[in-house]
């Protein structure tokens, strides 16, 4: 059952990478890369390693981008094998990490290896954005790295994601986008007093509740062929200071939207202002932009994935914007067409994490296949 994707993935798995953690897996990959003539570039930011490596100085570049790090194991001894000892039992590899997203990493290393060995001279170039710091506070990682590039002006056209976003096969799903996120703290400010006094008080929960209403009932667009409607949910309310004879001087609301591409941030701030305004309200809000939605639609990119499962696995394969967000919505502001593809993922950041064994080598096939389509 031995390949060089599966040893490879051997490998970066013994690494107990737990955010922000590398361990030695970037130095492995960099090493890998840099003896098929990839430039390498380690970028480090405070405690994340991340790693740039290029091959090629033309346009167009494609990107395969992912993380070394992965979640804590929880309880080790909830697992059935250690989480970094890799091991394999009726045809699945067990470990942390290995469905998010390792294997995917040695699947990139192992296609561009032969890659390159069947296409020294190919087009445009290839290039490789790995960091540490994915499944943390994102800070220090893909962020930074894409400001870099920005600042000097290096450009990725398209982006290979190696998260794990098949379902129930390999390559049944491809993730073309992902929804945005926008949380808001809203305080409405009354004024406090006696229950059996009203005309000396204002109560921000009576003040409120029209437009809170209002918030609920508004359609603030009606999606698109990629994306559902953009909902607008309420998670917390809280006023009162417990006494059942004292209207309160505050109230505080979160919530938070799940956006489509068929509206921005600013005009999701405007809308919810406008509502509050025409209320009067005394009012402040915190937002807290947590993402923004991407969408790369159908064309050289999606359509070089779903030739290359197709040639591969024989199935077709459907696009899908759904689940949380990625790193993939730091890059795709810049410009590039950004999918995901990778193996199953069914067990992520749970115990006994796994992949089927079987799917290392097609998934290597299938990447090797897209820079076939893309830079030959
Ligand atoms: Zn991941």
């Amino acid at each position: 059952m031995s390949s060089a994707t599966l040893d490879l993935s051997l490998a970066l798995l013994k690494q107990p990478s737990v955010t922000p953690l590398d361990y030695d897996c970037q130095q492995m990959i960099a090493a890998r890369l840099s003896n098929v003539g990839f430039q390498i570039e380690h970028m480090p930011f405070d405690d994340v390693k991340n790693l740039w490596a290029r091959r090629g100085t033309t346009a167009p570049l494609f990107c395969f981008a992912g993380h070394t790090d992965v979640v804590p194991t929880g309880d080790q001894n909830a697992w059935d094998s250690a989480p970094f000892a890799p091991e394999i039992r009726d045809g699945k590899l067990y470990g942390r990490g290995s469905a998010d997203m390792k294997t995917a990493i040695a699947a990139m290393v192992i296609a561009t290896e032969r890659f390159v060995e069947k296409h020294p001279d190919h087009k445009g170039s290839i290039a490789y954005l790995i960091t540490s710091d994915e499944e943390g506070p994102s800070i220090n990682g893909t962020v930074k790295v894409i400001e870099t590039l920005e600042a000097r002006n290096e450009k990725i056209d398209w982006c290979l994601v190696g998260e794990p976003s098949s379902t129930a096969k390999l390559g049944d799903i491809i993730k073309n986008g992902r929804r945005g996120s926008l949380n808001g703290v809203l305080k409405v400010q009354g004024k406090q007093g006696h229950v059996a006094y009203p005309h000396l008080a204002q109560n921000p929960i009576h003040l409120a509740t029209h437009a809170l209403d209002q918030l609920c009932k508004t359609t603030w667009d009606n999606g698109n062929d990629y994306f559902p409607a953009t909902s607008f949910q309420i998670s917390n309310i809280q006023a009162g200071t417990g006494a059942t004879n004292v209207i309160p001087d505050i109230l505080t609301v979160t919530f938070n939207f799940r956006f489509s591409t068929e509206v921005t941030a600013d005009e999701l701030k405007q809308r919810v202002q406008a509502i509050l305004d025409h209320e009067n309200l005394n009012y402040s809000i915190d937002w807290t932009l947590s993402g923004l939605p991407f969408l790369t639609p159908v064309g050289d990119l999606v359509n070089a994935a779903k030739n290359s499962i197709k040639k591969v696995t024989g199935d077709d394969t459907t696009l899908s914007t759904s689940g949380g967000t990625s790193d993939g919505r730091f890059i795709a502001p810049t410009g590039a067409q950004v999918i995901e593809l990778g193996v199953l993922n069914a067990t992520i950041h749970q115990i006994n994490e796994h992949v089927n064994v079987a799917d290392l080598e097609p998934l290597a096939e299938i990447y090797e296949q897209m820079l076939v389509e893309l830079l030959t």
